[in-house]
């Protein structure tokens, strides 16, 4: 269960996320993507918390989708369609502002750890990213 306490900091960890993507993001309708999986982001934690829980060993967040009845696993990778589709998704947005809020760094989450790409070959219509990349701290599959 994931309770968000200090509602100050968690405020200012989303507006640095959304600077970050106003000010790194080139693209206009990935920008909108992400700002909007931000939003997306927030809303849930503030009302679905009780099904979220932050892996801090792993560095993932565990989220039980109300909506689809599944369970997501997203750091800088997810196992929803939109992930497999390459674009942003509010479960990796969730993902970071939690990370960021809990005081963890990045660089400990993994990138693609054999675990997360043994779960994403489980997505019918997968296809690996020929790389990823970052814009701020947000990391984005590139594919052909
Ligand atoms: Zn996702």
């Amino acid at each position: 269960m994931l309770n968000i306490e200090n509602k100050d900091k968690f405020a200012k960890v989303i507006a640095d996320a959304i600077a970050k993507v106003e000010l790194t993001v080139k693209d206009a309708q990935t920008k909108k993507r992400w700002v909007k999986a931000i939003a997306k982001a927030v809303a849930q934690i503030e009302a679905n918390g009780t099904f979220m829980n932050y892996d801090t060993e792993d560095n993932h967040l565990v989220i039980w989708s109300q909506g689809s009845d599944e369970v997501y696993s997203a750091n800088g990778v997810c196992q929803c369609e939109a992930y497999a589709r390459g674009l942003a998704c509010w479960h990796r947005a969730a993902s970071r502002l939690v990370r960021i809020y809990l005081g963890l760094d990045e660089n400990t989450a993994p990138k693609f750890s054999a675990k997360a790409k043994e779960e994403i070959t489980y997505l019918p219509n997968t296809r690996e990213p020929i790389r990823v990349e970052n814009y701020g701290s947000v990391r984005l599959p590139v594919y052909n």
